[in-house]
């Protein structure tokens, strides 16, 4: 099988991916190969997501799968954005996170709260590879008023979902990755990377 590295530190998007890549690619973690973070310097999801696939495959040795994804509001012209981790300053704090946009959509009404998750997923044949495999999907909702359920990371309580007349917390992990920015992502992904084998 062939090996790649998952340039992500993040637990909740290495559950997602392991589930959509176990038996297709051995994936090794930063981790495993002491890849150090690199500063996320980009303006969009695709110019992160290239900056982190091509250290972890410089460092590692090995092509390199990196997602660079978050949480875009249009009534705050896009934010959090690309500054979905650290939104609330401190990088990775999902309940400081999703209070500071709650309260910024506290006074907002039902018309008004729309929202997409947005993934892009950056694949490296090497650190510099020239024709890098580029994939974004989005995710349609709306940001609830409070809370729900237990399942998934990051804004996933907040996040309602028309289709599924729930938050994306409460979908269960095989049901979210079908219809998911990042399932959606990782099967195009997936497809383009059978038929070039
Ligand atoms: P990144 O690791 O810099 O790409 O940060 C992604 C951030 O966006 C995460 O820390 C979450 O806050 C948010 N995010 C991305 N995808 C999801 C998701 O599927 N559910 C909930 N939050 C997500």
């Amino acid at each position: 099988m062939k090996k790649i590295i998952l340039a992500s530190n993040n637990q909740g998007k290495i559950k997602e991916f392991n589930a959509m890549l176990s038996g297709i690619y051995q994936v090794v973690s930063m981790q495993d190969m002491q890849v150090e973070e690199v500063p996320e310097t980009g303006l969009t999801f695709v110019e992160n997501a290239l900056i982190k696939a091509r250290n972890a495959s410089m460092v590692s040795g090995l092509p390199a799968l990196a997602d660079d994804s978050g949480i875009v509001v249009d009534a705050l012209g896009g934010r959090p954005g690309i500054y979905s981790a650290r939104y609330a300053n401190h990088h990775g704090d999902d309940k400081a996170n999703m209070q500071k946009l709650l309260d910024e959509m506290a006074m907002m009404v039902d018309g008004a709260r729309s929202a997409r998750f947005w993934c892009a997923i950056v694949f490296v044949e090497h650190e510099n590879d020239p024709t890098p495999i580029i994939i974004q999907r989005g995710w349609e909702g709306e940001i609830l008023r409070e809370k729900m359920g237990d399942n998934g990371f990051g804004y996933d309580p907040i996040f309602y979902v028309p289709t599924h007349n729930c938050a994306s917390a409460e979908l269960s992990p095989v049901e979210k990755n079908k219809i998911s920015h990042r399932g959606k992502a990782l099967s195009a992904l997936l497809k383009i990377l059978k038929k070039n084998q």
